[in-house]
């Protein structure tokens, strides 16, 4: 925590007046470009990885990067009101699903979780029971990965099917107002990838990959 309240009193103290200027035009309102969702890992920050400013991302992070699909009667709220709340009133045009390497979740789901002291965490992990069933039925991007790993990549598709599930989502992707990409982030060497659906695989964004992306968007 020390380091917690030092940041606060160093980011207060180092503000300059570029950034001041940045959060008073912010506090009238806020446009991002996309939404982004991502695990809680301490590890996975998408504002430093996206190179990011306040404004430019609404976030939502929970264990796993899981969506509840529409289908599911037991619907986690939060998740599909972050959902509603950033295509109805934000209007975004993009949602990234960004799962990551060494995903504690991916371990749990693999692993089991103890029912007993979390029986919350058993209940959440569900949501991604069927990219662990994939993975065991055979299915994978990269059999060279760990096991973890390989859900992690899995699951990252699976969410993007459980956005795709909203009826008001579809709509907006038939239309082509609406964009779901997949990426995933490596810790180790701070790389991010992204999905591409064509060659089954997860590219680096590296400048031609980034081009690549960006032309599609139009
Ligand atoms: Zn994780």
């Amino acid at each position: 925590m020390q380091k917690l309240i030092q940041g606060i009193v160093d980011f207060r103290k180092n503000l300059t007046q570029e950034c001041r200027e940045m959060f008073a035009k912010l506090a009238l309102g806020q446009k991002p470009d996309a939404l982004f969702i991502a695990c809680s890992d301490s590890r996975v920050v998408p504002n430093l990885f996206a190179s990011t400013n306040p404004g430019d991302l609404f976030v939502l992070r929970n264990i796993g990067n899981l969506i509840p699909p529409a289908t599911d009667p037991s619907k986690d709220n939060s998740a599909s009101a972050v959902i509603e709340f950033s295509v109805h009133t934000l209007n975004v045009s993009n949602i990234i699903i960004c799962g990551h390497s060494e995903c504690g979740a991916m371990k749990a789901l693999a692993q089991g979780v103890d029912k007993q002291c979390c029986p919350n965490l058993d209940s959440w992990l569900k949501h991604g029971e069927t990219s662990l069933r994939k993975v065991r039925q055979g299915s994978s991007i990269n059999p060279a990965l760990s096991e973890e790993n390989q859900i992690s990549q899995i699951n990252v598709l699976q969410q993007m099917q459980h956005v795709a599930s909203y009826p008001f989502i579809q709509e907006r992707l038939e239309k082509k107002q609406l964009r779901i990409h997949g990426w995933w982030f490596d810790i180790a060497q701070a790389d991010v990838y992204c999905y591409e659906e064509s060659i089954h695989q997860f590219v680096l964004i590296d400048e031609n990959e980034a081009k690549l992306i960006l032309e599609r968007l139009g």
